[in-house]
């Protein structure tokens, strides 16, 4: 729990400076793959409450809307092994190949 707010509030802040913004970028080219829609991101620390469950599949009420921490996920690394943490069965559908970091 503590490791999943302290994330939450990690990609705020990642989200909100310069620097941050670099770094996210920097990973983002590292990045393949899509959203599988499973919707552990949307149970970081609590479940959203915009979050509905369709199928099976995450369906965010406000997806037009949803504030930078959701557009950014997962930034790296860290954030897949906060989500894996939540929902080990069901990969998310982005990767970071290799483990490599930028
Ligand atoms: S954990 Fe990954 S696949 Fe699941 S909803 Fe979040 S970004 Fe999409
Ligand atoms: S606002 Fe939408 S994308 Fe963000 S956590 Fe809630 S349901 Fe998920």
């Amino acid at each position: 729990m503590f490791r999943q707010i302290r994330g939450k509030i990690r990609r705020f802040v990642l989200a909100h400076t310069r620097s941050g913004r670099a770094y996210i970028a920097q990973w983002e080219k590292k990045r393949r793959g899509e959203c599988a829609r499973c919707g552990a991101c949307c149970r970081l620390a609590h479940r959203c409450v915009f979050l509905r469950m369709e199928n099976g599949l995450a369906v965010c009420t406000i997806h037009a809307h949803r504030p930078a921490n959701c557009r950014i996920f997962p930034v790296d690394l860290r954030d897949i092994g906060d989500r894996d943490a939540i929902l080990p069965d069901r990969p998310c559908g982005y990767s970071f190949p290799a483990d490599k970091k930028p």
